[in-house]
């Protein structure tokens, strides 16, 4: 499966297989929360705001910046998130967050409403 961006259709990852061993999340800080080449949804159990989000590793987005808005890029050596969505597609529609500063696991987390899964 791939994601596209529902606004403009274009693949924002490569080809995804759900991750069906759960023991295989790494939730060390710094580190890739997830392998690359998997998405799991999110359950909502760590945070209620982001259940039912698209959670993939940072490597497999494509086609894709950062926001344009510098207020939503907020972290020490990374992106921490916090400020709302900071990724983009390449024709700038939002499509979620990417967290990635030290102090926090690695992972894109992508807004079920405005992605979808076409087959690849
Ligand atoms: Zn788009
Ligand atoms: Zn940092």
């Amino acid at each position: 499966m791939k994601l596209i961006c529902n606004a403009c259709k274009l693949e924002v990852s490569k080809n995804l297989t759900e991750l069906k061993d759960l023991n295989l999340l790494d939730e060390n800080s710094g580190k890739d929360y997830i392998p690359q080449g998997f998405f799991i949804i999110d359950d909502g159990q760590e945070d209620i705001q982001t259940k039912g989000f698209i959670i993939i590793n940072v490597k497999d987005l494509i086609n894709s910046n950062y926001h344009s808005d510098g207020s939503r890029l907020n972290g020490c050596c990374g992106y921490d998130g916090l400020d709302g969505m900071n990724r983009v597609c390449l024709n700038d529609h939002e499509i979620g967050t990417e967290n990635s500063d030290c102090w926090m696991p690695h992972y894109v987390a992508l807004n079920p409403d405005l992605i979808n899964f076409v087959q690849s």
